[in-house]
């Protein structure tokens, strides 16, 4: 049988079949973990394949196959060092509720996490959220982010999870998929949840409370139905997809504004910092890449803490 995984708890797997009926599986002892090395070598969102097996009166799956995966986010376990849990799998699309105030969404972070997801392969709408309200200049300012981030290829959409405004365009991106939402907390995540599903709002206020404990205690992800053929992973404790190892030759090729462009750089290993004849930083005086961009990716490189530059301290 094929199905997909839901939830995990260590040893058990709850996965449900094509046929719409929940299993509770088991793994092989001597299972053949896929890619990578991790503590957990089945997750949350993994298309499987098992076999029913019955002991005494007690049925159960087997897994025995783990498709290949389209993707997957990954975590340092705490206590093992390098090894990895992977928190969830196969995420069609993750939505980056952002907020102007209550809470402030900052452009480094959401380049950030555009970055990681980049690196993850992982598509990012942004969901400019609470447009219900801003005043006449933030809405401006809303739109100049957007259209910042719509020019660099991400879809953003300005939404209201208090009034519904949009929320049928964001349903619509979810049908047939398996989303994420992420942000800071108080960004709006639940109350979008609860708009979009409302008989889900015993979970997510379960899931939430789960979140203010979830530092120190160990958390799985989850996986829920929706009543519109859209599945969501609740990851609880994590705000974002922590941080990808990466080389930093390989940083800008998650810009993907100065991927397109670093062609034209005269040393093709250029880190778009000092070197001449450098295409990014022609595109930052021809007004093509935006400084904010700029700004996030030169504090990464410089692994330097997240902090935020104001707008006016832009050229
Ligand atoms: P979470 O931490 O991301 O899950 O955020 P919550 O869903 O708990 O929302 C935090 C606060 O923002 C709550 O007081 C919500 O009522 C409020 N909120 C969420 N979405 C909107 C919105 O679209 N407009 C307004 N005005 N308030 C919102
Ligand atoms: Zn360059």
């Amino acid at each position: 049988m094929t199905g997909i995984v839901y939830k995990s708890t260590g040893s058990w797997y709850h996965v449900k079949a094509e046929s719409g009926v929940f299993y509770r599986c088991r793994i092989k002892g001597k299972f053949r973990m896929q890619g990578i090395k991790s503590t957990n070598p089945v997750a949350v969102g993994d298309k499987v394949q098992f076999e029913l097996e019955e002991t005494g009166d007690d049925t159960f799956g087997v897994i025995n196959t783990i498709e290949e995966r389209d993707n997957y986010i990954i975590r340092k376990s705490v206590n093992l060092s390098k090894q990895t849990h992977i928190i969830a799998s196969n995420i069609d699309v993750a939505f980056l509720l952002v907020t102007l105030n209550n809470p402030p969404t900052f452009t480094t972070f959401i380049d950030r996490f555009l970055v990681t997801a980049e690196a993850y392969h992982i598509k990012t709408v942004l969901l400019f959220n609470k447009i219900d309200v801003y005043d006449e200049e933030e809405l401006g300012e809303i739109k100049y982010l957007a259209a910042l981030y719509r020019e660099v290829g991400y879809e953003c959409l300005g939404i209201s999870a208090k009034t519904g405004k949009n929320l049928d365009k964001v349903k619509e991106m979810m049908i047939g998929k398996t989303s994420m939402f992420s942000g800071h907390s108080g960004t709006g995540k639940s109350t979008l949840i609860n708009a979009l599903e409302p008989s889900l709002d015993l979970k997510t206020s379960k899931i939430s409370t789960q979140h203010k404990q979830g530092q120190h205690t160990t958390t799985f992800a989850e996986m829920y139905d929706l009543n519109f053929d859209a599945r969501i992973i609740d990851t609880p404790g994590i705000k974002g997809f922590g941080v990808v190892e990466m080389e930093k030759e390989e940083l800008g090729n998650y810009f993907p504004e100065f991927f397109a462009v670093k062609q034209e750089c005269k040393f093709n290993n250029c880190l778009h910092k000092n070197e001449p004849h450098c295409a990014v930083k022609d595109g930052l005086e021809d007004g093509e890449i935006a400084w904010s961009r700029y700004k996030s990716y030169l504090q990464i490189i410089e692994g330097e803490d997240e902090q935020q530059y104001r707008m006016d301290d832009f050229p």
